[in-house]
């Protein structure tokens, strides 16, 4: 209803707050109504300016807008490119592939078949459990404590946010959690765990068809699995015959400083499933890279979708991997910008000794971590108010979430980093 007081400016969020679903999130922390942005800023429509380390949770490492992704998502618009297509042949699928075997594939000498799926990450990771079951002929599947898959049932399933699973209202099943890497604490072998369940014909867990992981948890706190503990998990699958599946859809694409999360610990997983910034501006598309022989276990259209020929998507892809992942340069440079952010969040931590902070991270995936998860929420409020769009992770949202886009040059970079400084100062 329009204001009766005639000095009160409308609300610009008032279709939102009177139409959109309840079940909106992100929207609430950081409620301006946004109409642009480039690079690593956001702009809202009365002019308000943001510098953005939340990224599209992981959609946006190239940035909001890249030129060199946008030029080629413009001309091929221009010249009446097809926007869909389905799963049908085109050419700028074609290119898709052929920038992804020249920039990811061959470099890493890897194989594996690429399956088009619709293009949410967790439709990626539903057609990935498919593939895992009936390439195995078993139901279980083996995930762990704190990690995130997605919204879907059997993707939720694999979740272990309580709050997410609860709004499931059927029972989720055919999952079994098994601790992360350091849950149980330091020192204990989680693996070993799991082996020991594995093997023991009385533990009451079934052989399962993969165990799938994310080698550094996002929304569950920005755990990290230790090299060592992602070698162990692998050669223990391996040698029972379990498929391993990695989640790279938050932390691929160059969030930890390489292409694929797993590179550092030198894994081949059989399953791979990307999403998010594979789309190159923040444009929706999901795939799985396969296993060869495994891919040939599907039958023509067993997982089949709508939007599995996102062409816009493709053409960004094709042009953020032929741009970023020619050569090795963007690794030094993520590799730089990770040591100034982690050197900066210490400083935070030994500027502010009674509000038990610490730090972890990898990459340009760092976090504070805040042992009064008040005290995070208040942080992340105090940045939004004074420039800085930061979100929250872990089991109690005690994390703040430093993810800026990849690209980010290094003014944002240090004015959203005095941005965090001064607030947990004054929080
Ligand atoms: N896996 C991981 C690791 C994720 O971070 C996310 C999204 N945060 C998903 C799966 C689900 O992706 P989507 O939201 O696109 O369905």
């Amino acid at each position: 209803m329009p204001s009766t007081d005639p000095a009160a400016a409308p609300d610009p969020r008032a279709v939102f707050l009177r139409r959109e679903s309840e079940v909106r999130g992100y929207c609430r922390s950081f409620p301006a109504v946004f109409r642009a942005a480039k690079g690593a800023r956001l702009i809202a429509d009365d002019g308000r300016e943001w510098i953005d380390f939340l990224a599209g949770a992981g959609s946006l490492n190239y940035g909001h807008n890249p030129p060199e992704v946008v030029a080629e998502v413009v001309a091929y618009l221009q010249r009446d490119g097809i926007g869909h297509s389905l799963d049908l042949h085109t050419t700028a699928k074609r290119d898709f592939l052929l920038a992804f075997e020249d920039c990811v594939l061959k470099p890493r000498n890897l194989d594996y078949r690429v399956q088009f799926t619709n293009p949410t990450g967790t439709n990626a990771v539903e057609a990935a459990l498919k593939l895992a079951r009936k390439a195995t002929g078993r139901s279980g599947i083996i995930a762990f404590t704190n990690g995130y898959h997605g919204m879907t049932l059997g993707a939720l399933a694999a979740t272990g946010n309580k709050y997410n699973r609860a709004a499931a209202g059927v029972p989720l099943s055919g999952t079994t959690f098994m601790p992360y890497d350091g849950w149980l604490g330091p020192g204990i072998d989680s693996v070993a765990v799991l082996e020991k369940y594995l093997d023991d014909p009385s533990s009451g867990v079934d052989l399962p068809a993969a165990v799938i992981v994310e080698t550094v948890q996002g929304e569950g706190g920005i755990n990290i699995a230790s090299t060592a503990w992602l070698k162990r998990l692998e050669a223990a699958a391996r040698a029972r015959g379990v498929l391993l599946i990695i989640d790279d859809i938050q932390v691929g694409c160059g969030r930890t400083g390489t292409f694929f999360s797993f590179e550092s610990a030198g894994l081949t997983p059989d399953i791979v499933v990307l999403s998010k910034s594979i789309g190159g501006c923040g444009l929706p598309f999901a795939v799985l890279l396969n296993r060869p022989d495994l891919d040939a276990r599907w039958k023509p259209a067993e997982h089949n979708g709508t939007f599995r020929g996102n062409n816009l998507a493709f053409v960004a892809a094709a042009a953020a991997l032929r741009h970023w992942w020619t050569g090795r340069a963007f690794e030094s440079e993520i590799a730089a910008k990770g040591d100034t952010v982690r050197a900066r969040l210490n400083a935070i931590v030994a500027a502010n000794p009674g509000k038990k902070l610490t730090v972890r991270g990898r990459g340009l995936m760092n976090g504070l971590v805040c042992a009064d998860p008040d005290l995070a929420a208040r942080i992340s409020a105090k940045c939004y108010q004074d420039g800085l769009i930061i979100e929250r992770a872990g089991p109690h949202d005690e994390v703040v979430k430093c993810m800026p886009p990849l690209t980010i040059d290094a003014a944002d970079l240090n004015r959203g980093l005095d941005i965090l400084t001064a607030a947990v100062a004054a929080v």
